[in-house]
């Protein structure tokens, strides 16, 4: 049992009491959940655009207006990678993917 929450882009999504199952990582599946928020509070929704660092194996994927998962392209990595720094648990994420990719 879900509820309808409307997000500021008109989007609307449905989250249920205790989390709000969003979409799954896209490196190992594992389900992005947005932690709760306490009764009468706004829940913490994450806006499009806004990155994911996954807990499970530390991909880094992006939200899409309706909230589901793509993976960051190597322009993003890059970016990432660049604002934060590789010391920086992000920053380090988009390294190992980037490297990854380049194989
Ligand atoms: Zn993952």
């Amino acid at each position: 049992m879900g509820q309808k929450l409307t997000l500021k882009n008109g989007a609307e999504v449905e989250v249920v009491p205790t989390s709000s199952e969003l979409d799954a990582c896209t490196g190992c599946g594992l389900e992005v959940h947005v932690p709760k928020a306490a009764p009468g509070q706004e829940y913490e929704l994450p806006q499009p655009g806004e990155l994911s660092l996954c807990l499970g194996c530390g991909t880094i994927s992006i939200f899409q207006e309706d909230l589901k998962l793509r993976p960051a392209t190597d322009a993003e990595l890059e970016d990432i990678l660049k604002r934060k720094g590789p010391r920086d648990q992000t920053g380090a994420a988009a390294f190992v993917q980037l490297e990854r990719r380049r194989g």
